[in-house]
């Protein structure tokens, strides 16, 4: 606390990201960051970049890299928004379609990213969280209640659990004068996406990122697609606080993963298998392992508890993520990584409950 903060700044509960220790080499399964590397055709943009070039600001609406995005999905380019990371779309977002009216909470699941309440509290929002079911599902019901707008990933994190296209159509359809923020980060490793839905609902933003199934979290570009008038909004926020958040050689590196679209599928495949193996090998172990369609494994082991296991991987040089939080603290979030990588956490877990692994 400093007398010089503002009192925003002093009220503020700052997000908590995953360690990124720099004290040993560790297997790092617990920031969900892509084991591959990013495609080879980043590599040849990366040595063609001209650094000359830098002396010029970048374009402040990235229109290469949106034409590119509305080739790849279909959706046209003025109803695309480029940021730096979905972090500052998903910022923008809760600062540009969301009021400070009490009687109009913000709706969003208990268990679910963290970030959500954090920017509530920056912009002064008010929010209401929605309990998830005993199997870490979402209620849809319970999100068709009145309210000030819906912020909700798809598939959830840190469970990985997935709603079906319909149940998201009755959230959206539910409140068409509020904006629906589908938060899509890990929705490439097999869950539905709502992008069908952008041409029936203009109150949907679709946000999603390079940070996961492109491999790109180091670059921060991420991109949302919505109506004119959601785009707009976005914009508008945007150029009220700094016209050029994503810079040249990030438009350029992230047009570049776009065009190489086998790569994306193969890398996005083997994750998905190496996932596949790992739960039922950790389901072998003991652990109740929630069904996941990201690329990381939402699972509560038989024994040590969540911040037990968490330590004691730690120690064995393993990282996982572990939420000292209500509902979620017997479990531990482990991302996806190389084969190898996994089966040297299943043979240390194996080891920590005395079992073979
Ligand atoms: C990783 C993640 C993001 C942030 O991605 P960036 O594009 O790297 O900022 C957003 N939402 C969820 C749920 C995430 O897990």
């Amino acid at each position: 606390m400093s007398r010089l903060w503002s009192r925003t700044t002093a009220s503020l509960v700052p997000y908590v990201p995953g360690e990124q220790p720099q004290d040993r080499r560790y297997v790092k399964l617990n920031t969900n960051e892509n084991p591959y590397p990013p495609s080879p055709a980043v590599e040849a943009a990366l040595r063609a970049f001209d650094p000359a070039a830098l002396r010029l600001y970048p374009d402040p609406e990235s229109r290469a890299l949106r034409a590119a995005l509305a080739e790849t999905y279909g959706v046209p380019a003025e109803r695309i928004f480029v940021g730096n990371g979905s972090d500052e779309i998903l910022a923008f977002a809760f600062q540009a379609f969301f009021d400070p009216d009490p009687a109009a909470p913000v709706l969003f699941p208990d268990v679910t990213y963290s970030f959500y309440p954090v920017y509530a509290g920056l912009y002064g929002v008010p929010f209401r969280t929605v309990p998830l079911d005993d199997a870490f599902a979402v209620p849809v019901d319970a999100f068709l209640a009145p309210c000030g707008g819906v912020v909700l990933p798809n598939p959830n994190a840190p469970t990985g659990r997935a709603l079906p296209l319909s149940d998201l159509e009755r959230i959206v359809a539910a409140h068409p004068d509020r904006a629906v923020v589908v938060d899509e980060a890990y929705v490439d490793f097999g869950c539905e996406t709502a992008l069908p839905l952008l041409d029936r609902y203009d109150n949907l933003l679709v946000v999603q990122t390079t940070s996961k199934a492109r491999s790109l979290a180091g670059l921060r570009v991420g991109y949302a697609f919505g109506s004119r008038a959601l785009v707009e909004g976005l914009e508008r926020v945007r150029d009220s606080f700094n016209s050029y958040t994503v810079d040249r050689l990030a438009q350029s590196l992230a047009a570049a993963s776009l065009s190489d679209p086998a790569w994306f599928e193969e890398t996005r495949a083997r994750i998905v298998g190496t996932r596949e193996r790992t739960a039922r090998r950790l389901e072998k172990l003991g652990f109740e392992v929630v069904p996941s369609t990201a690329n990381f494994l939402f699972a509560k082991p038989p024994k040590l508890g969540g911040a037990g296991l968490y330590e004691a991987l730690k120690e064995r040089g393993i990282l996982v993520r572990y939420f000292r939080k209500p509902r979620i603290d017997g479990y531990v979030r482990i991302t996806v990584g190389t084969p190898e990588e996994m089966d040297a956490l299943v043979v240390e877990v194996a080891r920590l409950l005395g079992e073979a692994p």
